[in-house]
């Protein structure tokens, strides 16, 4: 194999130590960050990573309320949950674990979630601040990747990033955030015509599909640093949008699913945990 691994899960581990000392530092002044968790039905995936979150918070000293509903909770009751979570002064980052059931309109629950608890990064007026270059709560998964590729040392600014998908969670907001590191960036999606033509004129590859093993060697520039979101179930294993073994071959970094991407979304969520109770109650 020629690529190095980019280790996600140490890189989260050293970050979580570090925001752990942050934490400490803040409820020394009286602050303790706090983050609640809603989670609507039980839908396995969810309820795995909403246990990652709260134990998570344990980590790192952030205090958690994780509020599990049923199914068929009306809109208007999670609505004014999220209302009651928006006055609470315990409470500074707000995550309602999307995706919600049909019958809730995920974009009006998203909506109510004030913009200071907005930790996820999902509310309108954090993804224009984002596109606009103003400060705002980075959306996790993005944020993560971002880091993960600046912990390669290769730099960001004047490459060619090639980021596959777009949607709004994490095509998008990666696509913003590399433009905002001065990347050419070209993102690519279901109706690209020729992928491998796209592909292959990546620096840094970032793949988020959610297709097992879409991405193979000959999709790959040599020398790339190939960034592998996806999260795919293949006979009970957990697996990435990328043939690891093929790829690794031509890459020059690459991340391992799991233990890539995965461990830096949660890292993310709880930095803005801290982030947001620093805004609200400190000053
Ligand atoms: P979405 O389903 O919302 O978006 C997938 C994107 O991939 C779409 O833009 C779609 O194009 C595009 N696409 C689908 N098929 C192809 C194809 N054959 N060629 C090129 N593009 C294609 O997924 P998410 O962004 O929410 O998630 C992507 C993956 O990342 C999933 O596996 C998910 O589980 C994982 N994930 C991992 C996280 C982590 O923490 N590690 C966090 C979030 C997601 P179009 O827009 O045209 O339909």
């Amino acid at each position: 194999m020629k690529a190095q691994i980019i280790d996600g899960k140490v890189y989260a581990k050293t970050y979580r130590e570090t925001l752990k000392t942050e934490v400490d530092a803040l409820v020394q002044q009286g602050v303790q960050p706090g983050l609640a968790v809603v989670l609507v039905g039980e839908d396995p995936a969810s309820q795995t990573y909403v246990n990652g979150k709260i134990k998570a918070c344990e980590e790192t000293g952030i205090y958690s309320k994780a509020f599990r509903l049923q199914s068929d909770i009306a809109e208007s009751e999670l609505l004014a949950l999220v209302e009651e979570l928006n006055q609470d002064p315990n409470i500074h980052g707000i995550l309602v674990q999307l995706p919600l059931p049909a019958h809730i309109n995920e974009d009006a629950v998203i909506d109510a979630i004030s913009k200071e608890k907005d930790v996820d990064g999902f509310h309108p007026v954090s993804v224009g601040n984002l596109s606009i270059g103003k400060e705002t709560f980075l959306p996790c998964t993005p944020h993560g990747v971002i880091k993960l590729i600046e912990s390669t040392g290769l730099g960001i600014a004047g490459k060619h990033a090639v980021i596959v998908g777009r949607s709004n969670i994490v095509g998008k907001p990666v696509a913003m955030l590399l433009l905002q590191k001065n990347a050419t960036v070209t993102i690519c999606h279901s109706r690209t015509k020729d992928l491998g033509e796209m592909t292959r004129q990546a620096d840094i590859l970032i793949v988020a599909v959610g297709v097992a093993h879409l991405i193979k060697k000959e999709h790959v520039k040599e020398g790339a640093v190939v960034i592998d979101v996806g999260m795919n179930r293949v006979d009970g294993k957990l697996t990435g949008d990328v043939l690891f073994d093929e790829v690794a071959e031509v890459a020059s970094y690459i991340t391992p699913v799991p233990g890539g991407v995965g461990p830096m979304t949660i890292t993310m969520l709880m930095q803005n945990t801290l982030t947001a109770a620093k805004r609200i109650s400190v000053n």
